[in-house]
């Protein structure tokens, strides 16, 4: 059993794969769940789908790569709850491509939508946290960042980054308790990997890096972050937790 005692998150890219896994999640377990993703559609429809299950959530729509667009989020949402308790920074995207054919759109998209919303969102959620006195930020990182992936140079930069940012973080709040922690999932079936899911020859290549030869579920990326968010996780701080079917040990 984890403990929330009514709190109150915010998970980015929450409208499909490992954001929705995480945001159904927090919501069966009593949280009221602010889901943020780009389409208003998509995370409209999984508040609504935890409202019909019976939890409490709100949708809204924000392109988190634009600094300008979370601050007037979070402006309005912070006059909406006193505290946003749990910060989960996961919304993220993919642009790959070999370095000497990577454009500087690629580059430049991929570590906004990545890394610079952390920044943002933290920098605005994070205050009133502190001065609670609780608080808990997860940043969606990835093996990429922990190892390097070729061909990801912009995503496996901006996910380490996160990382960097995470232990930072950990050491600016921990006064404060409010801890800091990132999660590093490896290869998860979701909308991200579907090419290569469904690609035999590079499943297989895949696979043959992952010693539990399986790729794992938006599911196991969920329990891991709900455990870093729950009261229980308290003591953990400025790490950074593989879900990854072992790749990166
Ligand atoms: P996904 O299925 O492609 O879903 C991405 C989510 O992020 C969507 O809800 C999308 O919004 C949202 N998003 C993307 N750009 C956004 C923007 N500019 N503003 C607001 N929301 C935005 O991805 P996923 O596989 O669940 O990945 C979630 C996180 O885990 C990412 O950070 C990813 O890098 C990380 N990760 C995934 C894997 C994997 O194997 N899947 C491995 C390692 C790390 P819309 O629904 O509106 O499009």
């Amino acid at each position: 059993m984890l403990t929330f005692k009514n709190r109150t998150a915010l998970v980015t890219g929450a409208g499909r794969g490992i954001g929705k896994a995480v945001a159904e999640l927090l919501a069966a377990n009593g949280v009221t769940v602010i889901c943020v993703s780009k389409s208003a559609d998509s995370c409209g429809a999984v508040a609504a789908g935890i409202t019909a299950a019976g939890g409490k959530a709100k949708a809204m729509a924000v392109d988190v790569a634009n600094g300008a667009e979370v601050a007037k989020a979070c402006e309005q949402l912070l006059a909406e709850f006193p505290v946003i308790d749990i910060l989960v920074n996961n919304a993220g995207i993919t642009k790959d491509g070999l370095l000497f054919r990577m454009t500087e759109d690629d580059w430049n998209s991929v570590i906004q939508t990545n890394l610079s919303s952390c920044f943002h969102f933290t920098k605005y959620l994070a205050r009133p946290m502190t001065r609670a006195r609780w608080g808990r930020i997860i940043n969606m990182a990835s093996v990429s960042g922990i190892m390097g992936n070729a061909g990801q140079a912009n995503y496996s930069a901006a996910k380490a980054g996160m990382i960097g940012l995470t232990k930072t973080l950990a050491r600016e709040f921990a006064s404060r308790s409010v801890t800091v922690n990132a999660v590093a999932p490896g290869f998860i079936k979701t909308d991200m990997t579907t090419e290569f899911v469904n690609n035999p020859e590079a499943s297989t290549a895949i696979l043959a890096q992952v010693p539990l030869k399986r790729f794992g579920e938006a599911s196991d990326i969920a329990f891991a972050t709900a455990f870093l968010a729950s009261e229980e996780a308290g003591y953990i701080t400025g790490q950074v937790f593989a879900v990854d079917g072992g790749m990166a040990m």
